[in-house]
């Protein structure tokens, strides 16, 4: 059994005509469980239904830094109803991103020090992104933890900053840029981590693995990740695999 712990398969790539083909090569490559993750409140809205509609997916919802800009006085009620509903397993993705700052990085920090409040009211885990921000996000967290547990979404950062975070009780989440020639950085990170805190995922459609790059990415292509971890690792596919599952069981809260 292995789980993509973060995809988005309400994006129009994968809509209507393309899901099922979709859906079909994640079930023959074991990929059992998929993460959909929000966000903005429309796409969290699309990721409870898709939960709704198949029982291996299951939803995260939440405001992307990039959307920070599109909240107003409606979306933090709205969310906290959503996060009632079934399936929804966590507050994700939020955090901030320095990389494309498609939003104020002011409103950037105010949208995700909101969401982790709101995240600890919902009794939900947070799902972080990070892009060029790791400084930034750390003092965040470090004022205001997540009540629930947190995990980084393809952590891109440092060992020694990983360090920090799994001290303070974070999981760290693996995606297609383990696979890169250029991932020095990641890859020092998938050797020392402890076993028990890591898991994998795709990001589909982005963050294609090799050998799939260029490639439109989707579930089923997660099996790179696992096969790439468990060579820096020198363990089987099926270690890997079982170990990123149990974690993800475990940060997630379900069987
Ligand atoms: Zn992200
Ligand atoms: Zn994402």
């Amino acid at each position: 059994m292995i789980w993509d712990t973060h995809a988005h398969l309400d994006d129009p790539r994968f809509q209507k005509k393309y899901f099922a083909g979709v859906s079909e090569r994640a079930r023959l490559a074991g990929v059992t469980r998929i993460t959909n993750v929000g966000f903005n409140l429309p796409s969290s809205q699309r990721s409870v239904q898709l939960a709704q509609d198949h029982e291996f997916i299951y939803a995260a919802i939440g405001v992307h830094p990039h959307n920070a800009v599109e909240v107003t006085a409606d979306t933090w009620p709205a969310l906290l109803q959503l996060a009632k509903k079934p399936k929804v397993l966590a507050w994700g993705e939020i955090g901030l991103d320095y990389y494309r700052n498609l939003s104020p990085r002011p409103t950037q920090k105010e949208v995700f020090i909101q969401q982790i409040e709101l995240a600890n009211q919902a009794g939900l885990p947070i799902v972080i992104h990070s892009r060029d921000a790791y400084d930034d996000v750390m003092k965040i967290v470090q004022e205001y933890p997540p009540a629930h547990g947190g995990a980084f979404h393809c952590y891109s950062s440092s060992w020694e900053m990983a360090k920090v975070f799994l001290k303070q009780g974070f999981y760290l989440s693996f995606a297609g840029p383990l696979t890169y020639k250029n991932a020095r950085h990641t890859v020092e990170v998938a050797r020392n981590i402890p076993l028990d805190r890591f898991f994998v995922e795709t990001d589909s459609p982005y963050l294609t693995p090799e050998p799939y790059r260029g490639q439109r990415n989707e579930p089923a292509f997660v099996r790179e990740v696992i096969a790439r971890m468990a060579e820096i690792r020198a363990m089987s596919f099926e270690q890997i695999a079982a170990l990123a599952t149990d974690n993800a069981r475990r940060f997630f809260r379900t069987d």
